[in-house]
């Protein structure tokens, strides 16, 4: 990948850089940092020649080719410096919350934005809801495009940003085109490359953000960060990673709760990390401890199924939805875990994202 001196080419510079790449077989993909925009060479960027070329350009920093299956995810890639902000928050900086139903019950509207309202009271960041549901029972509720307006209209009450699951190029259109600001990739379309592709085609040069779930089979880490190199590779760098459980489940768990993978994903990435507590135990009674954890190992942040009205939500919210006022209490006790965690004598800066060799 190519580093320029300033924060971003000239025209003409990029059309130099990219004559000289494509005599090698090569293009550039722009990927938009906040704070530098870097120019990823997709194809072969290690042949010496190609590497002189580029570095001889007085304009041009340095070209690393960092060897790694995620290059742009990469903890040594130059978008380390970049910064995701979602929901009014700078991901890293303060503890992000995102909460809501699993699945908006386009019969009672009213429950999906009392619910919204009292969130937003509770102090959420963001709101989730289900539009178009991955059920495993081809005879459960499957969704219904209508709750797409009732989400967005929950967006409006509120003023929050929000966040909703894409399954299909035509989830992902209609998504997009009513404004939803986060899209979720669920743990069944984790490893899904077409989606993933279409996903960071659609999104290039918008600030959508991706929330990209953990495949529920048990994979490598670096299987998870290449996930998420096929939609930050069309150059918009905003995805976010969600450990949420892995299957074969424990034994009282609907998952395998993997929030203690944090530091893991961390050494390897500059991606921040958002843990769904939810799904990962699957019970709204372990809700919260799984939350704290997840704080504990290092989370940028929370996804949490919640509801007004739990025993009255559809899909998975009567068994591990949790209150607004329970969200309230649970956000207090991880924000002091946060605090702790982030004080100046936690020894969270040497634990956590220091770069390692080994792939
Ligand atoms: C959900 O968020 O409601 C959901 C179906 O998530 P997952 O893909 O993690 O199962
Ligand atoms: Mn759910």
């Amino acid at each position: 990948m190519i580093i320029p001196k300033n924060p971003k080419l000239t025209d003409a510079q990029l059309e130099e850089v990219t004559q000289i790449v494509a005599e090698f077989g090569c293009r550039i993909q722009v990927i938009e940092g906040a704070v530098q925009s870097i120019y990823a060479i997709v194809g072969d960027e290690r042949h010496e020649l190609l590497i002189n070329r580029i570095e001889g350009l007085e304009y041009i920093d340095r070209l690393d080719t960092i060897q790694s299956p995620h290059k742009l995810l990469d903890i040594r890639s130059e978008l380390k410096n970049h910064k995701t902000v979602f929901g009014g928050i700078e991901l890293g900086k303060k503890l992000l919350a995102i909460a809501g139903p699993c699945t908006i019950d386009p019969a009672n509207p009213n429950r999906f934005y009392e619910t919204a309202e009292a969130l937003k009271e509770a102090g959420v960041h963001a709101l989730r809801g289900g539009v178009w549901k991955p059920r495993t029972n081809p005879y459960s509720y499957q969704g219904d495009n209508k709750a797409l307006d009732i989400l967005m209209e929950g967006a409006r009450r509120t003023g929050l940003p929000v966040n909703t699951e894409v399954m299909d190029e035509e989830n992902l259109k209609l998504a997009l085109d009513a404004g939803v600001d986060m899209l979720q990739i669920g743990t069944r379309n984790a490893l899904n490359y077409s989606l993933l592709r279409k996903v960071g085609q659609a999104i290039a040069g918008k600030n959508t953000v991706v929330l990209l779930k953990r495949g529920r089979h048990i994979g490598p880490i670096n299987e998870f960060i290449s996930a998420a190199e096929y939609i930050v590779n069309f150059g918009n760098p905003n995805v976010m990673l969600c450990p949420r459980g892995t299957l074969p489940s424990l034994e009282g768990y609907r998952n395998h709760p993997d929030e203690s993978i944090t530091p893991l994903i961390k050494e390897k990435t500059w991606a921040p990390v958002v843990v769904d507590p939810s799904h990962s135990v699957g019970k709204s009674v372990y809700v919260e401890a799984c939350s704290m954890a997840a704080v504990a190992y290092g989370a940028d942040g929370l996804c949490i199924e919640a509801n007004i009205d739990p025993t009255r939500g559809l899909g998975d919210d009567p068994k591990q939805a949790i209150t607004p006022e329970a969200f309230r209490q649970l956000m207090k006790k991880c924000q002091a875990i946060w605090n702790l965690r982030t004080s100046p004598e936690s020894s969270e800066q040497a634990f956590f994202r220091q770069p390692i060799d080994r792939y």
